[in-house]
C-alpha cells in the first residue's frame, strides 16, 4: 500500500488478474502478484500477475510465431480489427474512463479526453494497413530498375507510462501491429489494467489472432527484466518506449549496443511564450490549461511561462487569481481539475523540488502546499536558471513564470534546456508567432493553444532528452516500424568490366 495511506484499512476482496499471452489469460509462472492501488483512496484494486523471464520469454516466443500470418494477411483483414476495436471501445467507454480515474487518478475531464483519442487512433491504424510502403527511383545502369520495399521488422517490445495509460499504450503497438509486426506490451506498474489488461481484453474480443498483441505485467522491480529481455532478445525487433528520460536513455543505450531500432517518447520542460501583442485573458487560460490539466503530470505539461515584461504583471495576476478557484477534488467529480498525485514517489518529488526553489529565493504566489494525495496548485516566481523548477521537468501542479525583455530573450529561455517536445507562443501577430516556431527548439509548437496537444496523424515527437529516436503519425511510424530495403532488378544484360 501507498505510504500516506498506511494508517487506513485497504478494501479487501480484490479479484487477481492474469498475464495475456497468446490469446490467453495465464498466471504468472512464478505465482507472484503485485497490488494496484487506487491513488485517490489507498483501495486495492486488484492483485495483479507478476511476470517473471518465463513469462517474458513465453509471450516474446507467442508474438514471434504470430507474425509471419498476421503480417500476410490481407491489409483489410488486419484493418478489421482495429475498426471493431475501434466499435467495440466506443461500447466500453465508460469502464475505460473509470478504470482511469480508479487506477490512476484521472480527473473525469481528463480521462474522457484521453479516451476520445483512442478511436481516431484506432482508425488511423486501421488505414495504415495500406499506407505507401515503397518507391521506384531512376537507374544511372540502363536497364535497371530500383525499387525499395517496406517489411514490418517482427516482434516489437514496447513499454508504457501510467499518465496516458490507455492512449500511450496503445500508441506504442497498434501502428507498428497495422503494419504487420506482433508486440509484447508491458505496461506501468501504476496502470497495469487501464493501460494493459483491459486493452488485451479489448483486442481479444475484436477478433485479433493469438499471439500478435501479448500483454505482460510485473511490478516496478520486474521492469528492468522486461526491458533487458527486449533489449537481449533476438526474437525482438525493435523497442517502443514512453516513459522517464532517466529510463529512455538507459533502454536507448542498451538498444544501440545490440544495433537495435529504438522509438522514445520521453520527459518534457515545455515552454509557453507569451508575446506582448498577446490576448491577456486567453493566454491566461491557455497557461492555466497547460500546466494544470491532469495536475501537470504530462509530458506537455507547461512547466515554465515566458511573459512580456509590459504585461507580465498583469498576466501573473490574472493566472493567479485563477489558478487560486482550483482546489484538489476527488477524480470522479466532473470539475476536478487538480486530482491527487499518482504515488508517494512523486509526490514527495514535486514538494521537495518547491521547497529547495523556495530555500533558493523563488516566490510562491499560490499552493505550494502536499495535502495527500494531492498537491496544491502552485505558481512561481522570482525563479532562477539553477534552480531544479527550472531545469528538470516538474511532472506536478507547478509552474513557472518569468518576464522577457525582449523576443530574443523569450527565445532564448525557451531553448534553454536539455528537452525538446512541446513549446506554445500566444501572440495576435501569427506571422511573428510562426517564425518564432521556427527558432524553438522542439518537435512541436503550437500557436494560440496549449502545450498540450496531440492528433494521432500528426508527427508527435521530440527532441534531445525529450527522444529524438523517431516521429508518431503515418511516416514515423513506417519509418519506425518496417525495414527498408532496396531491390534492383536488371532487366537487360549490360556489359561487366572482366
Ligand atoms: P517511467 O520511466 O518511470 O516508467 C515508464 C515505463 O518504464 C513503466 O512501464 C515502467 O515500469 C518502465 N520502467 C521503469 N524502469 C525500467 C527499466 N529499468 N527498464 C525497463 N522499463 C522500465 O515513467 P512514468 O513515471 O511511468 O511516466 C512519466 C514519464 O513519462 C515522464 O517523464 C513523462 O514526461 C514521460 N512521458 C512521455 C511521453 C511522451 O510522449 N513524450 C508521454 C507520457 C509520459
Amino acid at each position: 500500500m501507498l505510504d500516506r495511506f498506511k494508517s487506513k484499512p485497504s478494501k479487501s476482496g480484490a479479484g487477481t488478474r492474469d498475464l495475456f499471452i497468446n490469446g490467453a489469460w495465464i498466471k504468472a509462472s512464478g505465482g507472484k502478484t503485485f497490488d494496484d492501488f487506487n491513488p485517490t483512496t489507498g483501495a486495492l484494486i486488484a492483485h495483479v500477475a507478476d511476470a517473471n523471464q518465463a513469462d517474458v520469454d513465453a509471450a516474446i516466443a507467442a508474438a514471434k510465431t504470430a507474425q509471419p500470418a498476421w503480417a500476410t494477411l490481407p491489409p483489410a483483414a488486419r484493418a478489421a480489427v482495429f475498426h471493431k476495436a475501434a466499435a467495440l471501445f466506443t461500447e466500453r467507454m465508460t469502464d475505460f474512463v473509470d478504470a482511469m480515474i480508479t487506477e490512476t487518478g484521472s480527473g473525469f475531464g481528463k480521462a474522457m479526453f484521453e479516451a476520445s483519442l483512442v478511436p481516431v487512433a484506432l482508425h488511423e491504424a486501421a488505414g495504415l494497413t495500406t499506407h505507401n510502403i515503397g518507391a521506384i527511383l531512376p537507374s544511372q545502369v540502363p536497364g535497371k530498375v530500383n525499387r525499395t520495399v517496406r517489411s514490418p521488422r517482427g516482434v516489437i517490445g514496447a513499454i508504457s507510462p501510467w499518465n496516458f495509460p490507455l492512449y500511450l499504450s496503445l500508441r506504442s503497438f497498434i501502428y507498428a501491429m497495422a503494419l504487420g509486426n506482433t508486440a509484447v506490451l508491458k505496461p506501468s506498474e501504476d496502470s497495469p489494467l487501464s493501460g494493459g489488461l483491459m486493452i488485451a481484453q479489448l483486442f481479444a474480443d475484436a477478433g485479433l489472432p493469438a499471439g500478435v498483441l501479448n500483454v505482460v505485467t510485473t511490478g516496478r522491480d520486474g521492469a528492468p527484466m522486461v526491458g533487458d529481455s527486449f533489449v537481449g532478445s533476438r526474437d525482438v525487433a525493435g523497442l517502443s518506449f514512453t516513459g522517464s528520460t532517466k529510463v529512455g536513455q538507459m533502454l536507448s543505450m542498451a538498444c544501440a549496443q545490440a544495433f537495435k531500432p529504438i522509438m522514445l517518447e520521453l520527459g518534457g520542460k515545455n515552454p509557453i511564450i507569451v508575446l506582448e501583442d498577446a490576448d491577456i485573458d486567453r493566454a491566461v487560460d491557455l497557461a492555466f490549461f497547460g500546466a494544470f490539466l491532469h495536475q501537470g503530470q504530462i509530458c506537455m505539461s507547461a512547466d515554465r511561462i515566458i511573459v512580456a515584461q509590459p504585461i507580465y504583471q498583469n498576466f501573473l495576476d490574472k493566472l493567479v487569481a485563477k489558478t487560486k478557484n482550483f482546489v484538489p477534488t476527488a477524480p470522479h467529480e466532473q470539475t476536478c481539475v487538480i486530482g491527487p498525485i499518482i504515488n508517494d514517489r512523486q509526490l514527495q518529488r514535486i514538494a521537495s523540488m518547491v521547497d529547495e526553489a523556495q530555500t533558493q529565493g523563488a516566490t510562491i504566489h499560490c499552493g505550494g502546499t502536499t495535502q495527500a494525495p494531492y498537491y496544491t496548485a502552485t505558481i512561481l516566481t522570482d525563479v532562477s536558471r539553477d534552480m531544479r523548477v527550472w531545469s528538470d521537468e516538474i511532472f506536478g501542479p507547478v509552474t513557472c513564470v518569468v518576464p522577457a525583455q525582449n523576443i530574443e530573450e523569450a527565445l532564448a529561455m525557451a531553448n534553454d534546456t536539455e528537452y525538446g517536445l512541446s513549446a506554445a507562443i500566444v501572440t495576435t501577430d501569427l506571422a511573428q508567432g510562426e517564425m518564432l516556431a521556427e527558432r524553438i527548439n522542439a518537435g512541436m509548437v503550437h500557436i494560440n493553444d496549449s502545450t498540450v496537444h496531440d492528433e494521432p496523424h500528426c508527427p508527435f515527437s521530440g527532441m534531445g532528452a525529450s527522444g529524438g529516436g523517431g516521429k508518431w503519425g503515418p511516416a514515423g511510424a513506417i519509418e519506425a516500424f518496417t525495414t527498408q530495403r532496396w531491390i534492383s532488378t536488371q532487366r537487360i544484360a549490360h556489359q561487366l568490366p572482366f
